[in-house]
């Protein structure tokens, strides 16, 4: 089996941006992804502080500016999910081994994950059942689906507030509902969201279970000053309650912080050599496209500086 100096998993920005630095050092490399590239950026319907962007700029748009760019300097690209790695000669030019879901390997040198994250899911009743039926992760994809009517947000931070807004576009009224009294989310979006007269905030209240027939039709909330339960009626759920890391696929392999987000050093090394990590997935303060990139950077040019170091 013919092995690859450079395999780099996941197409998002930190994948994306890694795929072109390494293409540009010509190293020869292949970008894996088992969707098509973009990951969460997809999910967003405006970016709006990724610099030099002063109006802002659509995930879809930006998606298809990094990947037109990556593939200037030409990088390779497949389908696959992978499903294991298995290191057995860190630093050898067949090295480490992908398991692909279909059975399919691949042998490579170096190896840059950059599988990103998934939002985390509520884990009440009724939100499984309901999903694609009135419960959404995704306000850019399901909100058109939402004109006039009106729906809820989950979530305090920055995705649910900015989503919130997003989702103004549409409903009729979006309730952004948190379980505490005030919003993590930034200042500039918490003074936006609070000043829009279709968003109305619902503090400390727990979502306790969704409801419905066909599709959702009320929530029923606790709020967790009072102790009181109520009922609200909508049309739909939007949740953002955060994100887990996708790498449960590494087990037993590269070192992980207690929620499973990958430890690197200041190089993007894991604690395995000529295994690297950049992105969402990696154990750090702040998750966004601009950090993300920064390290799918990183983590090339120190590829390429252990290729010269050989
Ligand atoms: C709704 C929403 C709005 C956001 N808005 C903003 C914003 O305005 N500004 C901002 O800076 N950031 C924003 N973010 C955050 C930003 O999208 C992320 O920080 C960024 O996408 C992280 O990039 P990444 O490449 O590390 O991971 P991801 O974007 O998560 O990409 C990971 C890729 O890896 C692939 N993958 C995962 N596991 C495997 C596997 N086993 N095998 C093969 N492929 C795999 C996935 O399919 C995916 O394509 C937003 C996120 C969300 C969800």
């Amino acid at each position: 089996m013919e092995s690859i100096r450079l395999v780099i998993l996941g197409a998002g920005p930190a994948g994306l941006a890694a795929a072109i630095y390494a293409c540009r050092a010509k190293i020869p490399t292949l970008v894996l992804d088992k969707l098509s590239p973009g990951g969460q950026v997809l999910l967003s319907d405006w970016v709006e502080n990724y610099p030099g962007f002063p109006d802002g700029i659509s995930g879809v748009d930006l998606t298809d500016r990094l990947v037109a760019q990556a593939r200037r300097f030409g990088m390779e690209q497949e389908n696959g999910e992978v499903v294991s790695i298995h290191v057995t000669d860190p630093g050898r030019a067949d090295g480490i081994r992908l398991v692909l879901d279909g059975g399919k390997e691949i042998l490579t040198t170096s190896l840059i994950i950059a599988t990103g994250a998934s939002h985390r899911t509520l884990g009440v009743p009724g939100e499984k059942e309901f999903a694609g039926k009135g419960v959404s992760y995704c306000a850019t994809c399901d909100g058109p689906f939402f004109k006039d009517s009106d729906v809820a947000v989950i979530g305090g931070g920055d995705s649910a507030v900015q989503e919130a807004i997003f989702l103004t576009k549409f409903a009729k009224k979006v309730f952004l509902i948190h379980r505490r009294d005030q919003l993590r989310a930034v200042r500039f979006l918490q003074e936006q969201a609070l000043a829009n007269p279709k968003i109305e905030p619902v503090w400390d209240t727990l979502v306790e279970e969704i409801h419905g027939k066909d599709r959702v039709e009320y929530l029923s909330l606790l709020n967790k000053k009072t102790g009181e339960r109520s009922n609200l009626s909508l049309d739909g759920v939007f949740i953002f309650v955060g994100i887990h890391p996708n790498t449960a696929f590494l087990k037993d392999t590269v070192k992980m912080d207690q929620r499973g987000f990958i430890l690197t050093d200041n190089w993007m090394r894991t604690s395995i050599h000529g295994v690297f990590a950049a992105g969402d997935c990696r154990s750090k303060p702040l998750r966004q496209i601009v950090t993300a990139v920064a390290e799918g950077a990183t983590a090339a040019y120190a590829v390429e500086q252990e290729e010269f170091n050989e």
